[in-house]
């Protein structure tokens, strides 16, 4: 049973308990209050699915005013965009890169690596919660495809023949990303330079 079924379960028996019985209603509320304070204090796995629940999915419409053309042939129609003519195959930028449809927190430049590609290339994503796969045939063959836990946009590809530690090769389409660089004086307690020596070789 997932922490989403039990807290379901415990809503439903908190309403089912103030409907019955009006004398209740305090014990609910406390209960209730008990919950909030939980999710307050829930590392990321538990807030991202809470956020997964209360994620409205944008309709087709909204989806093309808000995106460009290739952002939502790649999200939703699982199109491949051009290697090396796209937006971050060779940023080096600190920051982290967040869905471009829903915003959830999908990579950051931690585990960003030089694939020679010409794609945004991971060996991990930001939160395995984050991402889901599913299976799909491409030619001859069975690739893993990867999708945004929150709003299913597709994000890319991952395969095994990426670096350690993982060993993973998570190979996005920048039209699914947004960058959000990061400049704050976190930086410079992770001490990464922006051009460290292994990376621009
Ligand atoms: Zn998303």
């Amino acid at each position: 049973m997932t922490l989403r079924h039990i807290l379901s379960l415990t809503t439903l028996l908190t309403l089912i308990t103030c409907v019955t019985d009006p004398n209740h209603r305090v014990a609910a509320d406390e209960s209730s209050a008990k919950i909030q304070t939980e999710f307050s204090d829930a590392p990321n796995e538990r807030s991202a699915s809470a956020d997964k629940e209360i994620y409205v999915p944008k309709s087709e419409k909204e989806l093309r005013r808000s995106l460009t053309r290739i952002q939502f042939d790649v999200t939703q129609n699982e199109s491949t965009e051009p290697a090396f003519r796209n937006k971050y195959w060779n940023n080096k930028d600190k920051g982290e890169y967040t869905c471009i449809v829903c915003g959830q927190k999908l990579f950051t430049s931690d585990t960003k690596f030089k694939s020679g590609t010409g794609w945004p290339s991971f060996y991990a994503p930001a939160d395995n919660k984050n991402v889901g796969y599913k299976t799909d045939n491409y030619l001859f063959y069975t690739r893993t495809e990867v999708h945004c836990s929150r709003c299913n946009a597709h994000l890319g590809h991952v395969f095994d023949d990426g670096p350690k530690p993982t060993g993973k090769r998570y190979c996005m389409n920048s039209a699914s990303m947004n960058f959000v660089e990061k400049k704050s004086s976190k930086l410079n307690e992770d001490k990464a330079p922006a051009d460290s020596p292994s990376e621009s070789k």
